[in-house]
């Protein structure tokens, strides 16, 4: 009551020293207006503005500057000077694995470069002791890393558990592989998940032993790290608050105020419900249960819950896996892998996760939940399993409006498009991949189907709206970088994999942003700056839309603010 007052009184006050001659209504008193730098909307029908009027955490106004100051500025009005930044809707993150987060914000990154600092091995420990120094790690307590890649090691030279002793002699340290499947491990972590020279390599395993002999030499992989990956430390009921917290600041540096947790298991969506009712967002969570876990997530919160926000934490949709990755050689295609299957297979062409009965029940059962739909597919015959699902689900009545998105996409075939455009299925890209994987690509698919990749023109120029993710933590948390990668399509390698697939800066912006918003059917309150929406908000230093293409990668996020409340900022 005193506060509403207060405003009001302001309003009355301010208008009276701004000369207005009627007081202004305090619904009409903006708590910031926005002005002194571009300002994108990625509204189609009003691409520019010069002021954005903010109040209550929504957008008031957005166009011209003195229209907006004359109707809403009053005394207590905070005028912002973005100073030449630019100013847009902030990113949606359509599909990451929000989960990871929790526990990554609280570990070292070693990706690298551009994505961080893992250069060569120096580097990497160099790295990995400034986290030990900063964070004051007390001896004994195990250190993680995540990101490492040894492919991109200069000279072939590996890290080992020699350079990790070396460096932190008195701690445990695990430094984790890009692929999310395995690790490099020092003598004290080695000992603490009991690897030895007596330790056999289990089938589908790796264990690198220190040249001539049979000590493990640090890196394990895939089933040989399975026991180490179930024994990782998970957050205490009394960390939850705190790992969630700094795991959505990951986000919020990207310049993201939504973020997807893209295949739920049962106890993630625990842990994201006690966080939540903690008081632990800072920005909007979007859980999509995974298939494995469905019957039990339905039993603990039922359907009728879902697409609806609770302290910022909404159930989405559910998420089914229909194949592996391709550059894995889990992807299932209609045509055979040039470079044979990963256990050495003759003409391979993958496998899907499922058979084609139980992919049709499972869509169906979705379809009839009524809920929006996730589905993984990589491989152009995972496309087509999922194409005939979705009929299946169907049965002939296209009527009722489903959402459902495609998650990755990478392969699919030019015929596939027209059938994406009937169904209003929405593909969800992975442009990310033309940089990370253009050679494994073009090694394992052959040059054609790998300058296909993540088609987003012909999607784009199909009528198609797609979207675009990092799949974090897969590859970093950043929206420029992916943007960057839409535009151009420029190889690790420098060469550019499919030319003619490139996007504009502008397109590329909106399947970061309102197209997103549409996966989530959220486009009538986010995804673009118009008076209504949330004051959802994002500044950069520059706009990408004007830097050259190739600059856009090295677009910084300045500030990013939730429903008109800053909670990043540069430092
Ligand atoms: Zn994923």
């Amino acid at each position: 009551m005193k506060a509403g007052f207060l405003a009001t009184l302001a309003g009355v006050i301010g208008m009276g020293l701004t000369g207005g001659c009627t007081p202004m209504k305090p619904a009409d008193q903006a708590d910031s207006i926005f002005v002194g730098g571009d300002i994108v909307t990625v509204n189609d029908a009003q691409p520019a503005a010069e002021a954005l009027a903010v109040k209550d955490g929504k957008i008031l106004a957005v166009g011209a500057r003195a229209p907006i100051e004359k109707s809403h500025k009053g005394a207590a009005t905070q005028v912002v000077d973005l100073g030449g930044k630019t100013l847009m809707p902030s990113f949606i993150d359509a599909h990451s694995h929000y989960i990871q987060s929790l526990t990554v914000a609280n570990q070292c990154k070693v990706y690298a470069p551009p994505a961080g600092p893992g250069k060569d091995v120096e580097a990497i420990v160099a790295a990995l002791k400034q986290f030990a120094d900063e964070k004051k790690v007390p001896k004994g307590e195990l250190i993680q890393c995540y990101g490492y890649d040894e492919n991109v090691m200069p000279d072939g030279r590996q890290l080992n558990r020699d350079d990790l002793d070396k460096a932190l002699p008195d701690n445990p340290v695990i430094v984790g592989h890009v692929s999310m499947h395995g690790g490099v491990l020092n003598s004290m972590a080695l000992k603490k998940y009991d690897y030895s020279a007596k330790t056999k390599t289990p089938p589908a395993g790796v264990i690198v032993r220190k040249p001539g002999t049979n000590e493990p030499y640090g890196l394990i992989m895939e089933t040989a790290y399975l026991p180490v990956f179930a024994a990782l430390p998970k957050p205490t009921h009394e960390q939850e608050v705190d790992w969630s917290r700094a795991g959505q600041m990951l986000y919020a540096e990207a310049g993201i105020t939504l973020a997807q947790e893209g295949a739920t298991h049962a106890a993630d969506l625990e842990v994201m419900q006690r966080a939540t009712a903690a008081g632990a967002n800072i920005i909007d969570v979007v859980a999509y249960p995974f298939f494995t876990d469905l019957e039990k997530i339905v039993a603990a919160n039922p359907v009728t819950g879902w697409g609806k926000y609770d302290k910022h934490l909404k159930i989405g949709g559910v998420k089914i896996t229909a194949d592996g990755s391709p550059q894995g050689r889990t992807a299932y295609f209609t045509t055979p892998y040039l470079t044979g299957g990963p256990g050495g297979e003759k003409n391979w062409r993958g496998e899907p996760t499922m058979p084609q009965d139980t992919l049709d029940k499972l869509v169906k059962q979705v379809y009839d939940m009524n809920v929006p739909l996730l589905v993984h597919t990589n491989g152009d015959a995972a496309i087509d399993m999922l194409l005939k699902a979705y009929e299946f689900a169907r049965a002939g009545d296209f009527s009722k409006p489903w959402n459902v998105t495609t998650i990755h996409t990478q392969f699919l075939r030019t015929d596939q498009i027209p059938k994406f455009v009937q169904y209003k299925i929405r593909p969800s890209f992975y442009t990310l991949h033309t940089f990370y994987f253009a050679a494994a690509h073009t090694k394992n698919r052959g040059a054609a189907q790998a300058a296909y990749v993540s088609p987003m023109r012909d999607a784009i120029d199909a009528g198609l709206r797609p979207t675009n993710h990092t799949d974090f933590y897969v590859a970093p948390l950043d929206q420029m970088f992916m943007m960057w990668s839409a535009v151009n399509r420029v190889s690790r390698e420098g060469g550019v994999l499919g030319p003619d697939q490139r996007i504009t800066p502008l397109e590329a912006l909106k399947s970061q942003t309102i197209w997103a918003a549409e996966q989530y059917d959220e486009q009538a309150s986010r995804g673009s700056l118009e008076a209504g929406k949330l004051a959802d908000l994002v500044i950069l230093d520059k706009n990408p839309l004007k830097v050259e293409p190739m600059a856009i990668k090295d677009i910084k996020v300045m500030e990013t603010i939730k429903e008109g409340r800053t909670i990043y900022r540069a430092p």
